[in-house]
């Protein structure tokens, strides 16, 4: 039987929460994260461990059937494979900075300057959109440094916190876009690796949902039910059953994260007791 080949970051910021996303998902590999290749035990697929600039190459080559990777490595290897999935962890945003005692007035003042970067592709496109002209080197580490060494005027590079920028001197200026982990695909996968790749996707999705989701049980008086139910979005509609007690009722039904703390403080308000937040281990959509 033929198996699905996925590339995953061989060690760094994606490789830890990508095999934890495939162990959620139900296919646990034979602790192989130091070796080349592991072999999943109950799914057919094989994990190749690579350096995340050689993901989106490898994908489009048929090396690895699909990868995860950066968005910004997506982006920047503008390779001919597929974005199939948004995985919503390693967030992060490729920014442009200068020192934090230049005056900046937009992207005008960086025409003919040097700007440092690991991201040339992506920043001469965008350059390019917005007609400004300015000096790109590639570098393929310690960015940030360049300016105080005097090698670059600004620099264009991954923040998440913006600590690393303030300790260099640097401030933030243009966000150029956002970034998290996806899954890229080959554009040729034959029927037996793309039935396996739909499943995979599947299971991806019911695990990306259930942590975006969390299951709630709480106490309504019967006087305010409906309007309790009105604030609880769920799935289809609320599970109601009477409690014991004359004039209370349980309602059960599932909150995403996004609005979790609104709807719980607007229960509260009318009445609602007893509020129970509970993980989800699996949500099927
Ligand atoms: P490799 O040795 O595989 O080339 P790397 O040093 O290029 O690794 P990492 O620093 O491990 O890459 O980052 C991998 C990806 O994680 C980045 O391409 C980016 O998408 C994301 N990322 C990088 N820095 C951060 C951050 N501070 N917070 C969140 N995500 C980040
Ligand atoms: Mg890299």
């Amino acid at each position: 039987m033929e198996k699905i080949r996925i590339a995953i970051q061989k060690s760094g910021r994606l490789s830890e929460k990508s095999l934890n996303l495939l162990k959620e998902a139900g296919i646990s590999l034979n602790n192989g994260s130091r070796k080349l290749r592991s072999v999943a035990q109950s799914f057919p697929l094989e994990v190749i461990y690579l350096r995340d600039d050689d993901i989106p190459q490898y994908v489009e080559d048929g090396v690895a059937d699909i990868g995860i990777v950066g968005e910004n490595e997506f982006a920047e290897k503008s390779c001919q494979v597929d974005l199939i999935e948004r995985l919503g962890y390693s967030r992060c945003r490729l920014s442009i900075a200068v020192p934090k005692s230049e005056t900046y007035g937009g992207l005008e003042d960086l025409e003919g300057k040097r700007i440092a970067t690991s991201y040339p592709v992506i920043l001469e496109k965008y350059l390019a959109e917005h007609g400004v002209s300015s000096d790109v080197h590639t570098l393929s580490g310690s960015v940030e440094l360049a300016p105080s060494i005097g090698v670059a005027d600004a620099v264009f590079d991954i923040v998440s916190s913006g600590s690393t920028l303030i300790s260099n001197g640097l401030k933030e200026v243009e966000v150029v876009m956002k970034s998290e982990a996806v899954v890229i695909a080959n554009r040729n996968l034959g029927e037996e690796v793309s039935a396996l790749l739909n499943d995979l996707i599947f299971r991806i999705r019911s695990v990306l949902a259930a942590s975006n989701n969390k299951y709630i049980l709480l106490n309504a008086p019967n006087e305010n039910l409906q309007k309790i139910i009105d604030v609880i979005p769920g799935m289809k509609s609320p599970t109601v059953m009477p409690l014991a007690e004359e004039g209370w009722s349980s309602v059960h039904s599932v909150l995403n994260e996004k609005t979790f703390w609104g709807v719980i403080d607007s229960l509260r308000e009318l009445g609602a007791q007893g509020i129970l937040v509970i993980p989800i281990e699996k949500m099927i959509v």
